[in-house]
């Protein structure tokens, strides 16, 4: 069998990388030894960084309520980090169980494949893809891949298959720690004794973690846990104290070993987590380090996989996150030192604390303790002399807003869609600079000056992941662009076409459903519960979209339109909104965007189809102004306001099709009024096409003939032969015919179209 990825390992870190590829379209599968999680707390704390990178994944509604504080420490040293500059500063408690439950969770709604109980035992790297043997419940089996992502803890057998040394030093120290239940004890906060360190905390549910240091005692070699004797008899040489008659749940030790594999690239072999690097858990930067790997290689192997950028784009994560790892490695075993060093360490810690009293002092740790002080130092050309010197380039992105055309859009929030940014801050970068990236990099350029990042910043590229990949400054706007946005994001778009048959996904091809000419799109179709919206829906979710079907109030015909594109193999979730009524725009964009943050990892909306109206079936004499009111309110006014309120979230290369009417072209006196709102939506259709193509959104309408709608006249056979007379194939059009014509306008091929009116009559206009 084979795949684009095989990540080794359902761990936290093989978990976040399986999603973070699913969200691009990769076709990944998880390979887990264990037939279940273990279920361990291990870990229990985010820092902000990695607060940040799972708010850009679209997670953190996922996780819950979650507790921080403030306070950190360094190597037991307090250090106040709730000023960081972050959305999210301070520590943040999550046992490492609920969070592996939550990835677990999204992920398998991404349709990542999960197979526990499979165990890999050998692997070949052929140079083209690669080989791995897998141990199964149903007997050995073999698979390939494109590539293959070690995720497989810190006793990793990738990492010893692909050959890659895993230097270090070797542990010289040892904690022992227990969840003990029926025990009160004081809590103790990094307590030197004569004897060690003991640290105590009894959580809300009553359990109390006790953990321990033997000052100068070296590690045992061990086969498994400590008992809980020799936990009790450890905790009594170094506070004094008996917990021997409280209730043991979980005992645990680990040393200060510090390994870092030589390389985390060999070949078709990557490593992330814990398998990359070995370190003691201090202040908890073992798995928040494990979770920033896999969001820089997230990215990067989307790219390569999808044939978009080379395979020296995956050396980058080699360069940037062993350097990273070297770093935290060094902080770790200093920290080490502070914590678990005995008399002989005093005066450095004397030294530390006092130097963690000044403020640039506290500054520094705080960053370190935050994850916030990486900076990419790989990340800039380096033929721009001034703009790899420039202090923005490799770090994150600030978080600042800027004014548009279309209101205050903030650069982070535009991140989650999973896109790259180019933040033009004095709105001067010609949109055809970036064109062949527009599917991977969206422009949101300034309306006026912004000098928030630096009055000498004209404009800032920023990676998927949040780190400036390159600046400009103001005398020359666009230097040096091309080159950044090839180096990070690939090729052209124009030189890709010959590659994309190599990168489509070989899922649906094999499952002969999906078309997948919009694999990895999400669709809004407004009024789609029913007839042509719901024959849109259908085809959209088809060809790999995920559909949002909008309903005004039949939620059980919206249930079966979800159920129908489902069982036909796609991804669809119901909304219901009441146009024509106060707020209702703002309401469907609410329920909108919290179901694509669920449901699609971000809230980028590809495809708005304004389908949704009502017929009028009133003579002209007759039509009162409260009808014609309600009219325009459903059919026009909405769809205005609704591509208003939706546009910020539309990416570049982005369709807007509205729903008009052959009434715009021929008469029925009895329509006279909905025809009029027709008429309206095909000037939202003219006029923001040319609003749009800066941003190479199309918006187009498409105008239905006589359809049929379950209306009782197409059960009359008379009737049904004459109105089949008003198309050139003298016969009645199938929502399904609308629905096609649609799904060709929202594909990449209807690029070069834009303020059309596409007649979907059968033409019925000629006569
Ligand atoms: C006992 C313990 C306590 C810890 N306590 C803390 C703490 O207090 N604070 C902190 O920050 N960090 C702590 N850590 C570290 C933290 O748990 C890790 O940093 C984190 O789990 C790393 O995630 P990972 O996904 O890289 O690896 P892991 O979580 O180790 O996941 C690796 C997965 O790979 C699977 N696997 C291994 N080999 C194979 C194979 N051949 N085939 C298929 N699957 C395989 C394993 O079953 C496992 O599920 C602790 C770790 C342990 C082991």
């Amino acid at each position: 069998m084979d795949f684009q990825v095989i990540v080794v390992g359902a761990g936290p870190v093989g978990l976040l990388l399986a999603g973070l590829l699913r969200r691009g379209d990769v076709d990944v599968v998880v390979l887990e030894h264990l037939a279940e999680a273990t279920g361990e707390s291990r870990a229990s704390q985010l820092n902000a960084r990695t607060m940040e990178v799972l708010d850009q994944g679209g997670l953190l509604g996922r996780l819950g309520r979650m507790d921080s504080v403030d306070t950190g420490h360094f190597g037991g040293i307090p250090v106040p980090a709730g000023g960081v500059a972050s959305r999210f500063p301070g520590f943040w408690k999550m046992p490492q169980f609920d969070l592996e439950a939550a990835l677990t969770e999204w992920v398998t709604e991404l349709g990542a494949d999960v197979r526990r109980r499979h165990t890999v035992q050998a692997l070949t790297d052929t140079g083209e893809r690669v080989r791995v043997e897998v141990d199964t419940p149903g007997g050995p089996v073999t698979l390939h891949a494109a590539w293959v992502i070690g995720c497989d803890g810190q006793d990793s057998t990738v990492r010893d298959l692909a050959g890659i040394a895993f230097p270090g030093q070797a542990a010289e120290r040892e904690l022992l720690r227990a969840d003990v239940d029926d025990i009160a004890i004081a809590d103790r906060h990094f307590e030197r004794h004569e004897n060690g360190l003991a640290i105590a905390h009894r959580r809300s549910d009553g359990v109390t973690r006790v953990m321990f240091h033997e000052f100068g005692r070296p590690p045992v070699e061990r086969t498994g846990p400590p008992s809980f004797d020799e936990i009790v008899d450890g905790w009594r040489r170094v506070t004094s104290e008996d917990i021997g008659a409280g209730r043991p749940l979980w005992t645990d030790a680990f040393d200060d070993a510090s390994r870092q594999a030589r390389q985390y690239r060999r070949g078709r072999v990557l490593l992330a987590g814990d398998a990359a690097h070995r370190q003691i858990p201090a202040a908890g930067q073992a798995l928040n380090l494990g979770l920033q790997d896999a969001d820089n290689l997230g990215w990067k192997l989307t790219a390569v996989v999808r044939g978009e950028a080379g395979d020296e784009l995956l050396d980058t994560y080699h360069t940037e996150r062993h350097s990273v790892g070297a770093d935290v490695m060094d902080n770790v075993r200093a920290q080490t030192l502070l914590l678990l060093g005995g008399e002989e360490t005093d005066s450095l810690r004397t030294v530390i604390g006092e130097i963690a009293t000044l403020p640039e002092g506290q500054d520094q740790l705080a960053a370190v303790i935050s994850g916030l002080d990486v900076r990419y130092s790989d990340s800039s050309d380096a033929k721009t002399a001034r703009a790899t010197s420039h202090p923005l380039v490799g770090m994150r992105l600030p978080d600042i807003e800027v004014p548009t055309t279309r209101g205050l859009v903030s650069g982070i929030d535009v991140l989650r869609r999973g896109h790259g940014l180019l933040l033009d801050l004095a709105g001067a970068v010609p949109p055809d600079r970036i064109r062949g990236w527009a599917e991977r990099v969206e422009h949101v350029a300034a309306a006026g000056r912004v000098d928030a990042l630096g009055p000498e910043l004209a404009s800032v590229l920023v990676r998927p992941d949040g780190h400036v990949a390159w600046i400009s400054l103001i005398d020359d706007v666009a230097a040096g662009l091309e080159e950044a946005l090839r180096r990070w994001f690939g090729r052209h778009r124009d030189e890709l076409t010959t590659i994309t048959g190599v990168a489509t996904r070989s899922a649906p091809a094999e499952k002969g459903i999906y078309m997948g000419t919009l694999e990895g799109k999400s669709a809004l179709v407004t009024g789609s519960s029913r007839g042509i919206g719901r024959a849109i829906a259908e085809r959209l979710g088809r060809e790999g979209a995920l559909v949002v079907v909008h309903y005004s109030s039949d939620a059980d015909a919206a249930d079966q339109a979800v159920k129908s594109i489902v069982s036909a193999g796609g991804r669809a979730f119901a909304v219901q909104a009441e146009f024509g009524v106060a707020d209702d725009v703002n309401t469907l964009h609410r329920k909108l965007e919290a179901g694509l943050r669920e449901q699609h990892g971000s809230v980028s909306l590809d495809i708005l189809v304004n389908n949704a109206g009502i017929m009028g079936s009133v003579n002209p004499e007759d039509i009162t102004p409260e009808q014609f009111d309600r009219l325009v309110a459903v059919n026009a006014k909405a769809p205005l306001f609704l591509v208003q309120r939706l546009l910020p979230l539309i990416p570049e290369g982005g369709r807007i099709v509205n729903i008009s009417s052959g009434l715009t072209r021929f008469a029925n006196p009895s329509e006279i009024a909905y025809a009029m709102t027709k008429g309206a939506i095909e000037q939202v259709t003219l006029h923001y096409a040319r609003h749009l193509g800066p941003r190479n959104i199309t918006v187009n309408s498409v105008g239905p003939g006589v359809t049929k709608n379950g209306n009782p006249v197409f059960d009359v056979p008379e009737a049904r032969e004459q109105i089949a007379q008003l198309s050139a194939f003298s016969r009645i059009g199938e929502p399904a015919d609308v629905g096609d014509i649609v799904a060709f306008v929202c594909s990449p091929d209807a690029r070069w179209m834009t303020g059309t009116f596409v007649d979907a009559s059968g033409g019925a206009l000629l006569g």
